[in-house]
């Protein structure tokens, strides 16, 4: 509990102006210790306080992605997760079969970064990556036949995609 405090008093000093609301968001993510959608932090919100509706949740989910407290990460065909910012830097695997995600340390693509420097010149700010592909579970069910035309371009991993949805 008192890491919550903690937090919260954090956010103060750092000047951020936090109602009751904001402070309830931010706990319910702080719980979470990672990735909720919308709708996760409303359940969340709502077991503290039950007269909390869902668009007062949303806009100030908004609200505190401006103020920079909160970052929201889009995945293809995916509803939006939102989490703390200061949480440790990480990157995601998202599987586009079964949409599983596994998050990976940021330290992990150092190798990317300092490849993209000394060959391109090119000093990148991965921040908060979402990285496609195949879970091992998948790719192992996965054959090499159908994983050949899945890759050949984008209007056919589209199809790929709705098929997935189509039978979750
Ligand atoms: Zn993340
Ligand atoms: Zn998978």
């Amino acid at each position: 509990m008192s890491g919550h405090y903690g937090l919260l008093r954090m956010l103060r000093e750092q000047g951020h102006r936090l109602t009751p609301q904001r402070e309830m968001v931010i706990l319910a993510l702080h719980e979470a210790d990672g990735h909720l959608s919308a709708e996760g932090v409303y359940e969340r919100v709502q077991r503290q306080n039950p007269y909390v509706d869902v668009s007062t949740v949303y806009r100030t989910l908004e609200l505190l992605r401006e103020m920079g407290i909160v970052s929201q990460c889009q995945v293809n065909g995916h509803q939006a997760l939102f989490e703390l910012t200061m949480r440790s830097p990480h990157h995601h695997l998202v599987c586009r079969n079964c949409k599983t995600m596994l998050d990976i340390a940021s330290g992990d693509l150092d190798d990317l970064k300092t490849l993209l420097l000394e060959r391109y010149h090119f000093k990148a700010d991965l921040g908060h990556l979402v990285l496609e592909g195949l879970c091992s579970r998948c790719a192992s069910q996965w054959a090499p036949g159908s994983e050949a035309l899945a890759l050949e371009g984008d209007t056919k991993s589209n199809y790929a995609e709705g098929e997935a949805h189509a039978h979750p």
